[in-house]
């Protein structure tokens, strides 16, 4: 039987498990019998070419798509249940009509990205995708100072470039506090809007 269309996305900082997430999602979905199908922007290269890999190594296969989402419908085949896209973040705001039509079209889409860039901002079509969701999942690493749920995840060089591809040596997730008491250098304090 078709799936309800359903439009499902995990968010958090980095280290928060959101690509373990979407791999839990999918498998259920594989055991279920429906077709499946993986997605990643074509500039997350860190660890594979063709395949999705967590932090501590589950990898499955997925398809690398341009970010401006150009080739995007082509690799979406008639028969396909089920369309999983990791690190929405990189997409270009196009993904988001082109995901808008895969629902009408009766898929169930599940997204994983960075809510947050390492300053705090709200990261690309992630915050669009949260407000359009049935389902927003907010994952939550470990902060690196206090052992307190993760907020964001600032980088320990002073790269300005929204995207830096990174890995734990370049970035550590905190809490809101000790985030505030890192950018600020001190906490209790207002400051000036
Ligand atoms: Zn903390």
């Amino acid at each position: 039987m078709k799936l309800t269309p359903k439009l499902v996305v995990n968010v958090g900082g980095m280290f928060s498990g959101k690509s373990s997430e979407l791999q839990r999602q999918g498998q259920r979905h594989i055991l279920r019998g429906h077709k499946v199908l993986f997605l990643k922007p074509r500039i997350d290269n860190r660890y594979s070419e063709d395949e999705i890999v967590t932090h501590d190594g589950r990898r499955v296969k997925a398809v690398n798509v341009d970010v401006a989402g150009d080739d995007f419908l082509d690799i979406i085949s008639k028969d396909i249940d089920v369309v999983l896209i990791d690190e929405v973040q990189f997409f270009e705001d196009r993904l988001v009509s082109l995901i808008d039509n895969l629902l009408v079209n009766g898929i169930r889409v599940y997204c994983s990205g960075l809510d947050l860039d390492f300053d705090g901002k709200p990261f690309g079509i992630t915050p669009l995708l949260m407000a359009k969701a049935d389902e927003v999942k907010k994952l939550h690493a470990v902060c690196d100072t206090c052992g307190e749920d993760a907020w964001v995840t600032p980088r320990k060089n002073d790269n300005k470039e929204t995207i830096q591809l990174g890995e734990k040596d370049e970035y550590f997730p905190l809490c809101r506090k000790c985030y505030y008491e890192h950018k600020f250098d001190g906490f209790w304090g207002f400051k000036k809007c």
